[in-house]
């Protein structure tokens, strides 16, 4: 398999109804997969693909947003936005971590590209997974991100 190079930033993405537009600007720091069950839950799929970015590179654009906040068993908490008029969920915000964004890649106009350089909670993994060859695989959470982060780096150098 061969990686598609990443497109030049701005991520420009937005909801269904067309209300809420937002733009990322900036080199994306991971391209995620996560394969637990609350991110089956709320992806209504079987993983949720992930753009984890900087926050402070997100533009929110247009339209009215609403925020729930998560609770996970291990007590961390992350705000989930969405828009308020039909409902798509856009980006995590986690409230520990205050400088970093994670976009949803169903939500970027183009996710074409997208091809996972990590994948996390893999245990929980559907039967139809098949992860690139060159992508990290992790059981359970990561104790930290920036093994996530290095994966990325090592398959598109900087
Ligand atoms: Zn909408
Ligand atoms: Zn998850």
């Amino acid at each position: 398999m061969t990686r598609p190079p990443l497109p030049a930033p701005p991520h420009r993405g937005g909801c269904l109804c067309g209300a809420v537009r937002f733009a990322y600007a900036a080199r994306p720091l991971g391209l995620n997969a996560c394969h637990c069950m609350d991110c089956k839950k709320l992806s209504g799929a079987d993983a949720f693909h992930v753009l984890m970015g900087e926050r402070a590179a997100l533009v929110h654009e247009s339209g009215e947003l609403t925020r729930w906040r998560k609770r996970a068993d291990s007590g961390r908490e992350v705000d989930i936005v969405r828009c308020a008029a039909c409902g798509v969920r856009l980006w995590h915000e986690p409230v520990s971590a205050p400088t970093f964004a994670f976009i949803c890649a169903g939500a970027l106009d183009d996710s074409s590209w997208f091809v996972p350089s990590s994948h996390i909670w893999v245990e929980k993994a559907g039967a139809s997974f098949t992860p690139a060859p060159d992508a990290l695989l992790v059981e359970g959470q990561p104790p930290d991100r920036a093994a996530l982060f290095a994966a990325f780096d090592r398959l598109y150098p900087p």
